[in-house]
């Protein structure tokens, strides 16, 4: 493999990203932090070789409950609603190289099947990552919390063309157009705001959707899309580009549908 200084560099930085998303859930990293290979998505690095580059990654490959899926052939359910204790965060917002990410202050959290979670961070996909019966939507919103256990849940808006939205207004303003570029600002961002009003969501145990693609990871991608306008889409593609990793196979996994709000 052909690893230049820079590649090199962004690879050690997104490895310490990931160890700060999955720390507690995937152990043993640390002492292998300047080996995470690079990867990408699309070509010699692209997400079918992601298994194969490295032991560490190997769930990529060999992993039976992996994430995206293509939601259908759900169970439906009135599950336990998700409670959202969601706060304004000062927007610290970085481009890793994979994705727009913005950093979330600590106190926030949500509530699902008497679990707390924090807001550790969120991030976006375009496409989205997820379909639903087959269909992708132009862009996927993931809000990432971790448990005390260091367990994650992560939240999965789909985004749709349509209306500006803007509450995104800002983080979509201050995108960093580099890889390993960071913007750290006063402006606040509202996750709460970021969120469509109707709350149902289909819900199922994955994985991270980028290398290690650790497992053991809730899903919650709620049902009703939020709309962003092309403008906003295009802003994000134009600096990020196509970040969406193929979905997976469902094997024996079973997803269930929230049917009923209260
Ligand atoms: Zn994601």
């Amino acid at each position: 493999m052909n690893i230049n200084k820079r590649s090199l560099s962004r690879s050690v930085f997104t490895a310490a990203l990931a160890l700060g998303l999955s720390a507690g859930v995937y152990s043993g990293a640390r002492a292998s932090e300047k080996s995470h290979p690079h990867w990408t998505y699309e070509g010699e690095h692209g997400p079918e070789h992601w298994g194969h580059m490295s032991g560490e990654y190997a769930a990529c490959a060999g992993g039976k409950s992996q994430s995206p899926v293509d939601i259908k052939g759900y169970e439906d359910k009135d599950l336990a609603d998700i409670v959202f204790n969601y706060k304004p965060s000062r927007i610290n917002i970085v481009n890793n190289g994979h994705t727009i990410q913005v950093n979330y202050d600590k106190g926030s959290s949500i509530k699902v099947n008497g679990m707390e979670y924090q807001l550790v961070q969120f991030h976006f996909h375009d496409p989205s990552e997820h379909m639903v019966g087959g269909k992708s939507y132009a862009m996927e919103l993931h809000l990432v919390h971790k448990n005390d256990k260091g367990e994650l849940a992560v939240v999965g808006v789909l985004l749709e063309s349509g209306k500006e939205d803007k509450a995104y207004g800002a983080v979509f303003a201050n995108m960093p157009k580099k890889a390993d570029e960071k913007k750290e600002l006063k402006e606040t961002v509202d996750a709460a705001a970021l969120l469509p009003k109707t709350k149902t969501y289909y819900s199922y145990t994955g994985s991270l959707t980028t290398p290690p693609c650790t497992e053991g990871v809730t899903w919650l991608v709620l049902k009703t899309p939020v709309q962003l306008s092309e403008a906003q889409i295009n802003a994000f593609k134009d600096i990020v580009g196509v970040n969406n990793r193929p979905v997976q196979p469902v094997n024996e996994r079973k997803i269930t549908a929230d049917t009923v709000s209260k």
